[in-house]
């Protein structure tokens, strides 16, 4: 029997990202039994009040088989088409294995252009909380098929801390293939330890998390750790467990420690759903470096970056496209709509405001803060 109770106000929304190697094994085959333990756990969740939405990879690594190929291929056209050739398979094991448990699951495709746009972030978002309000288990992928490289999220930590952000979650889990967050690579080094609760991404745990051959020894470490940036800054808590951990989600939602729990701070700046946005929805075009002076500025006194402040930039972007900000040991800590093109700010920089208004060349842009705090998002 179809369970239609109507999803009440006070119910949370959990956000679920579910990576390929847990749902499909290494001959391209979905494991079922998987799909209806995660069937069971949605259901147990649903009974605790949680409305789950699962963003769930697999469609690349269940297409290859049924084209008949051993392996990935590299051109894109390829990936392109396994793509659509698994996410039908991927939808189809999703209502199989929730249908004998009364749960209807939904399928929802999405590309960068679906969010990069404000008034498509919104629909996407009206969409996914209507689903929601239906009782249906929205399953989100990348649309990977028309997904070229320019607009591609690339990876599902990004899109899923997306999802999560749109609908303001109340809490984000990524099942992966290890069990957390480690000191170092467990594999390689006896004294690893797993980080049961993390307050804060430093510099130091992206560059291991980054480095080759270091911390879990997978290379997707980098992205859910830029996921987790994210989702601490909008408040919302994140947890890195291992897919494989029995009842993991029922546990996870229970309060009981599993995996690395990422605290979700208390903004310290409001993150508006455009501040988000800027944070995730649309590629940094290129970088701004900045001073301590102004580093301060941003981080503690909430302001907007100038001209002064700025020491140097980086790639060919253009006034109003996003921009990655970086301090003097070259740490991104904000992102956020530059005002200026790269030629203005090669021209500006170091100026102070006095300055540019009395240049005939630079005065325009004295007018206006070259990142503006309502277009900023600071992440420490
Ligand atoms: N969208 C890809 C797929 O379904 C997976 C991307 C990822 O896991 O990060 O195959």
């Amino acid at each position: 029997m179809r369970d239609t109770a109507a999803r009440t106000s006070d119910e949370k929304i959990v956000v679920v990202k579910i990576g390929s190697s847990t749902l499909v094994d290494e001959h391209g085959q979905v494991r079922r039994d998987y799909f209806a333990a995660l069937a069971r756990q949605v259901r147990a969740v649903r009974e605790a009040g949680w409305s789950p939405i699962i963003v769930s990879s697999g469609a690349i690594a269940c297409g290859l088989p049924l084209m008949g190929l051993a392996k990935r291929p590299s051109d894109m056209p390829s990936l392109q088409a396994a793509a659509s050739v698994g996410q039908n398979v991927l939808a189809a094991a999703y209502a199989e294995s929730f249908a004998p448990l009364g749960i209807v699951t939904s399928q929802v495709l999405l590309t960068r252009h679906d969010t990069a746009r404000r008034s498509a972030y919104l629909h996407a978002r009206d969409a996914l909380l209507a689903l929601v309000s239906y009782r249906v288990v929205p399953v989100v992928n990348e649309n990977d098929t028309t997904s070229v490289e320019q607009i591609r999220f690339g990876d599902n930590d990004t899109l899923s801390a997306l999802v999560s952000c749109l609908v303001k979650a109340d809490l984000s889990v990524i099942f992966s293939d290890v069990d957390g967050l480690y000191t170092a690579n467990p594999a390689t080094d006896p004294t690893a330890r797993k980080i049961d609760s993390v307050d804060r991404i430093d510099e130091a745990m992206l560059a291991s998390a980054g480095g080759a051959g270091s911390s879990v020894g997978t290379g997707g470490m980098i992205t859910k750790l830029k996921a987790a940036r994210v989702l601490m800054t909008a408040g919302i808590p994140l947890v890195i467990c291992s897919g494989a951990e029995p009842d993991a989600l029922p546990r996870i939602v229970a309060g009981k420690p599993v995996g690395t729990r990422f605290a979700g701070r208390a903004p310290r700046h409001e993150i508006t759903n455009y501040k988000l946005w800027i944070a995730l929805g649309d590629a940094a075009k290129g970088a701004l470096s900045v001073d301590d002076g102004a580093r301060a500025a941003l981080v503690d006194g909430g302001k907007s970056l100038l001209c002064v402040g700025v020491t140097g930039a980086h790639g060919a972007f253009e006034a109003g496209d996003i921009v990655d900000i970086k301090d003097a040991h070259g740490h991104v800590f904000a992102r956020g709509k530059v005002s200026a093109s790269f030629d203005e700010v090669e021209l500006a920089r170091g100026h102070s405001s006095a300055q540019m208004a009395s240049n005939r060349l630079l005065a325009p842009l004295a007018e206006k803060p070259l990142v503006h705090r309502d277009e900023l998002v600071v992440f420490d």
